[in-house]
């Protein structure tokens, strides 16, 4: 049924656009963007148990609660998915999408993998983006070049970096985050293939096995892995 101006009576169910990447891809500055352009996509705010950094606000950046809140959430079913990151736990609680989702709004998690994964097994309707560098090369330089991290730590973050690729095989679309404007439009095109339901051009052009060979990551390139 449609209204007298042609618009669909019924309005769609919104869908969770996951977003995930490798620390130093960028992400959080590509998904801001994506949501700031866009009225119908909302961002999820994550509950955390890390220490709020300056310029963050509770309730916009996350909600930072103390462990035994977070634990007393997830003791009661109040996340769709949850995971623990450098020693902090972080999830997604059911409040923070649900009514966006309901409103036929499409709502965007910025996420590491683990929780990913969690949500993919129980939302058959979430799409799955998952964020590549240019190459590894231009991942270890920007971990590099931040200038925070001993080399040490830079190793720690490549490594775990290694396992976050491998995950990409999962996920519906990979996209290269070389250029965060073009990034940005290349990831508003997937959500409008994806409101639309013609998705099988856009899925084969950003299909995460030939991304994954193109930037050649290390282990992954020796194991003959699944990339
Ligand atoms: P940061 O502490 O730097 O803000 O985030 C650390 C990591 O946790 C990032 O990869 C970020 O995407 C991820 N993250 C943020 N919120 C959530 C969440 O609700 N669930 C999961 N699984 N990961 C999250």
């Amino acid at each position: 049924m449609t209204s007298r101006a042609g618009t669909p009576l019924v309005a769609r169910a919104g869908f969770p656009l996951v977003v995930a990447a490798p620390s130093g891809t960028g992400k959080t500055t590509v998904c801001r963007a994506l949501v700031a352009r866009d009225p119908q996509l909302v961002f999820s705010v994550s509950h955390t148990t890390r220490r709020q950094r300056p310029g963050e606000q509770d309730g916009r950046d996350y909600h930072f609660v103390p462990e035994t809140e977070f634990r007393r959430m997830k003791d009661a079913g109040a996340f769709l998915e949850w995971a623990v990151y450098n020693d902090h736990l972080y999830g997604t609680s059911f409040a923070a999408i649900d009514a966006a989702l309901a409103d036929g709004r499409d709502v965007v998690l910025e996420i590491e993998v683990q929780g990913a994964r969690q949500v993919r097994e129980r939302r058959a309707d979430a799409r799955l983006v998952f964020l590549l560098p240019p190459s590894w090369q231009a991942l270890e330089a920007r971990l590099r070049g931040r200038g925070t991290d001993g080399d040490e730590e830079i190793t720690r973050r490549l490594r775990v970096a290694e396992g976050e690729l491998a995950a990409a095989c999962d996920f519906d679309y990979a996209v290269v985050n070389d250029e965060v404007e073009s990034c940005v439009r290349e990831l508003a095109g997937i959500v409008a293939a994806e409101r639309r339901g013609d998705v099988a051009s856009l899925r084969a052009r950003f299909a995460p096995g030939p991304a994954l060979e193109r930037i050649s990551v290390p282990r992954i390139a020796r194991a003959g892995g699944r990339g």
